[in-house]
């Protein structure tokens, strides 16, 4: 019987509180998953579900107001293939592991870059920190990481300040900054989200070439269903701080089971889509203050809602791998969007006719 080795990275009941004026606030409520050696799992969900600051968690970077109430994160690295929990390490052995173990690529190139320093001068550091060598052979290896992330002229670019690059040039150099110790996993939180589409496009295929010429593993945090479509491997959604569905990709997409992972769907333009298609909005906004509903937290914007709604909600295995946090998950026709839009179409549609216009092709994934 063939072994199934044990997941790269393993967050496990994870529950994360920030403190205000007002008191404190659960944002995660203890939320478990995994990313396997190799995979891509993307994270979806709106603003203020709880995604971005799981990934801080993880690199240890939460705001001084946040902290991990319960749970752990076990990173499996080659160099230490028993696990850690990153949750327990030292500053200095969290240090250690961001970098070289883990990356992140940030969504604001202009706050994360240091507007006095040349790129060359932040590239080179980056690699000094993860590597011995001198300042020449750094200097050769981070004109050499900017070539790979697709700078047209790296020498030139080495002597410029962040302000004289694009948003997109930018961001490549942060991505050359996350790739420079040759992380194991790479976190992108909506690293394309301020580009345009275009720009957005070529970045999200170079990532996508590098992560597998690095055989490295991705942790892809967006809003962007199409996105997730074309990138991920798994997928789980959140919602207001808690995993609503996770599945494989072509399941998630084929068969969405909770109401939430529907209206996303139902709300991506799809290249085939009948002119006049009104796109789907889900109505209403993510709850502010989601610990304290007792029931389905979302239930005020669900278009099925039931009075057993009321009762809290369990995570259940509908098939191997695919599970949801929905009483009603398995009973709504496929087809049913809830979204009620004129001219919808079926979310399988929708969602491969926006990963083949993110593309150009669908075809790239299985190539
Ligand atoms: Fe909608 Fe009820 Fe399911 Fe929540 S539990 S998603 S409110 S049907």
């Amino acid at each position: 019987m063939e072994q199934k080795s044990e997941p790269l990275l393993e967050v496990k009941d994870l529950e994360l509180i920030f403190s205000s004026d007002f008191g404190d606030r659960t944002v995660t409520d203890h939320i478990s998953f995994h990313v396997n050696a190799g995979e891509t799992l993307g994270i979806v969900g709106e603003s203020g579900c709880g995604k971005s600051v799981t990934s801080l968690a993880i690199m240890g970077l939460l705001a001084r107001n946040g902290r991990v109430n319960a749970g752990s994160i076990v990173l499996r690295s080659r160099r230490k293939p028993e696990g850690k929990d990153l949750l327990r390490l030292t500053r200095r052995e969290l240090d250690e592991v961001r970098g070289r173990d883990i990356s992140m690529i940030f969504q604001d190139a202009l706050a994360s870059l240091n507007p006095v320093f040349s790129i060359g001068n932040q590239v080179v550091e980056a690699v000094c920190a993860h590597q011995t060598m001198d300042r020449r052979e750094a200097a050769a290896r981070a004109e050499e990481l900017l070539r790979r992330v697709g700078l047209p002229d790296p020498e030139a670019a080495m002597r410029k300040y962040p302000f004289q690059l694009s948003g997109g040039m930018r961001q490549r150099v942060m991505i050359a900054m996350a790739l420079a110790g040759k992380p194991e996993l790479l976190i992108a939180d909506e690293a394309t989200t301020a580009l345009d589409v275009t720009i957005q496009a070529q970045i999200m295929r170079m990532i996508r070439d590098i992560r597998r010429e690095m055989q490295m593993s991705m942790l892809l945090i967006t809003h962007d269903i199409g996105l997730i479509a074309e990138m991920s491997d798994r997928v789980i959604v959140m919602y207001a701080g808690q995993i609503v569905e996770e599945a494989d990709v072509y399941e998630l997409f084929r068969n969405p089971l909770h109401p939430y992972t529907r209206l996303l769907i139902a709300a991506t333009p799809g290249m085939y889509d009948a002119p006049d298609r009104k796109l789907a909005a889900i109505p209403g906004t993510v709850p502010e203050n989601y610990t304290d509903i007792i029931g389905c937290r979302f239930a005020d914007r669900c278009p099925y809602v039931t009075t057993e709604c009321v009762k809290p909600q369990e995570n259940r295995e509908f098939s191997p791998g695919h599970s949801a946090r929905c009483h009603l998950a398995a009973q709504i026709p496929a087809a049913d969007t809830g979204a009620g839009a004129a001219g919808q179409t079926q979310p399988t549609e929708g969602v491969f006719a926006a990963r083949a216009s993110h593309q150009g092709a669908s075809a790239w994934r299985d190539s």
